[in-house]
């Protein structure tokens, strides 16, 4: 049974190959991401796995199935990047790994706001140059602050619970409540007013139709001046031309992404030596306030660990023509 890798880092390649000991699968590891070009590359494999800017649209998996693969596996929890119509069409399994450590995501959401607040990336830079003024590194207490969470499945309620503890009111919207967090204290609004209300909003919905640019001109206008958002879900789900333009006029008080709508040509690469063509991730990163990281909100050991094993296994399951207990693990 072989599997290719796409999008590989290092990381990848080493975690799965510890985990694949008790597995023995033959794994195949590309840099390449997955399109319509690349998908060419692939020679007598049973099943690819696939990252969060692996493009796997229609005609991607036309030819996946023409190749015979009948696997996609991807070892993320979005989705949004497959065409799970198609891949139906054609009989390819889709599997992904729906939760691996929500609080890994949860604990990124929240160095971000620390950051942003306690600014102490540049606390850092500047004791360095004995420079030991305050002058500019003033923050505010997050104790008692009103926290809008929107999304509250797994990673939404380990922020949630997060916020709880650091003595927050926390507000969310959810198209579906989730009864232990209200139990704990978490109220849940009509979006409207979760806007309305927070000092700081933080984004846990996956990207959808509905979703897309949920944060937009008209609701960045609903919010209080000088709100803090924070999105370590899905790029789309923010307007970025619409939060560069309420950075500029000073609506939005602090912006920290960890995912970005264009990331797929910039992220996991090192592009010190390269000209960056994108003006407007240029534009976001020269603001003070804002603070971008290249999609790492999940990775940690613990994280990757999990990410292997569910990945390796689910492949397993499929492949003897079972079906995972975590029905969440199977799209298709
Ligand atoms: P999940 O499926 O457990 O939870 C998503 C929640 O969003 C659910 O409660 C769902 O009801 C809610 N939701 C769906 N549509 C909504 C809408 N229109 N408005 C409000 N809420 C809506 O997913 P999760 O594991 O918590 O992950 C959330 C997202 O985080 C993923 O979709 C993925 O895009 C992103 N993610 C990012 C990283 C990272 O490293 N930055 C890592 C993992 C996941």
């Amino acid at each position: 049974m072989k599997i290719t890798f796409f999008s590989a880092q290092p990381y990848d390649k080493k975690f799965f190959n510890e985990c694949n000991k008790t597995f023995g699968f033959d794994l195949q590891f590309l840099e390449v991401q997955l399109n319509e070009q690349t998908v060419n590359v692939i020679e007598q494999t049973n099943a690819v796995c696939v990252f969060v800017n692996d493009k796997v649209n229609a005609t991607v998996i036309e030819t996946l199935a023409a190749k015979n693969v009948s696997i996609i596996a991807l070892r993320c929890a979005g989705f949004n990047n497959v065409d799970l119509e198609a891949a139906k069409k054609y009989g390819i399994k889709v599997c992904r790994v729906p939760a691996y450590s929500p609080e890994a995501v949860a604990e990124h959401a929240l160095a971000m706001i620390l950051t942003l607040n306690r600014k102490t990336h540049k606390a850092y830079n500047r004791v360095r140059e004995q420079n030991f003024s305050l002058n500019g590194l003033l923050g505010f207490n997050i104790y008692k602050k009103t926290i809008g969470v929107i999304g509250t499945g797994n990673i939404g309620k380990a922020f949630c619970k997060i916020m709880l503890g650091m003595g927050c009111r926390v507000i969310a919207f959810d198209i579906i409540a989730n009864k232990e967090i209200e139990t704990l204290g978490v109220e849940y609004l009509p979006l409207i007013n979760v806007l309305q209300q927070s000092d700081i909003i933080s984004l846990h919905c996956p990207l959808n139709e509905q979703t897309k640019h949920i944060i937009n001109q008209q609701t960045i206008q609903l919010m209080k001046t000088g709100v803090m958002l924070i999105n370590t879900s899905r790029g789309a789900l923010i307007d970025t031309k619409a939060v560069v333009d309420a950075l500029k006029n000073v609506k939005l008080g602090y912006l920290g992404i960890d995912v970005y709508e264009q990331e797929e040509k910039l992220f996991f690469k090192d592009l010190s030596e390269n000209i960056i063509e994108d003006d407007l991730i240029q534009r976001l990163m020269s603001f003070p306030n804002v603070l971008v990281t290249a999609h790492q909100a999940f990775f940690t050991k613990e994280a990757i660990e999990q990410i292997a094993f569910t990945t390796l296994n689910s492949v397993k399951i499929l492949c003897e023509n079972k079906i995972p207990e975590n029905k969440a693990i199977l799209l298709t």
